[in-house]
């Protein structure tokens, strides 16, 4: 049998693997000692209240192993070769974490805020109407949308 589980948590629980399956076999209602394997598909954060509180996916297997799908990240030592990426968003982010898998060295740019003071300088935009045209909604670390419910999540059940 395959379940797959949903479950909101606090950070501090969801970075421990232990309680994440023990709250995932609650809501499943599986005994732990049915549970023959089981595999975390996603951590997302949704920041969006307080507290913070991560969305888990996992999947519970019982009689049966789970499939390995993930290849661990292999960093390998970094040579001098220097890639410039322009711009923090997710693509540069990521761009940025492909490049240390491959050992190259990535300098990124980013013309906008840290993405703790963007939420100044967004603060001011609402309140006052004045705009940062380097720092904004759209511009500054983190990219477009830093602000919303968190990158590349979907609402969407289907
Ligand atoms: C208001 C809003 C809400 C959104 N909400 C969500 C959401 O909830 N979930 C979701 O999945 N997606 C959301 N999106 C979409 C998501 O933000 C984009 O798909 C994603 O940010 C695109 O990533 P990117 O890295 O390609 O570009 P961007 O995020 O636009 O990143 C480009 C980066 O380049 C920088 N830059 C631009 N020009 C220069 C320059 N000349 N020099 C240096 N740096 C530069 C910018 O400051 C920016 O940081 C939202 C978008 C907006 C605008």
């Amino acid at each position: 049998m395959i379940k797959k589980i949903n479950i909101k948590l606090l950070p501090q629980e969801a970075q421990d693997d232990n309680l994440v399956v023990k709250y995932a076999l609650e809501k499943a209602q599986i005994k732990k000692s049915d549970l023959t394997d089981f595999l975390i598909t996603k951590k997302s954060i949704d920041s969006r209240r307080i507290p913070v509180k991560i969305d888990v996916s996992i999947t519970l297997y019982v009689g049966e192993k789970a499939p390995s799908l993930y290849n661990p990240i292999k960093f390998t030592k970094a040579h001098n070769d220097k890639i410039v990426i322009v711009g923090m968003g997710p693509a540069g982010v990521f761009a940025a974490l492909k490049l240390l898998e491959c050992g190259y060295t990535p300098i990124l740019i980013e013309r906008g805020e840290k993405v703790e003071d963007r939420r100044k300088s967004v603060a001011t935009m609402i309140r006052e109407n004045k705009i940062n045209e380097e720092s904004n909604y759209c511009y500054g670390e983190g990219g477009a949308g830093a602000f919303s419910d968190g990158k590349l999540f979907t609402r969407s059940k289907k």
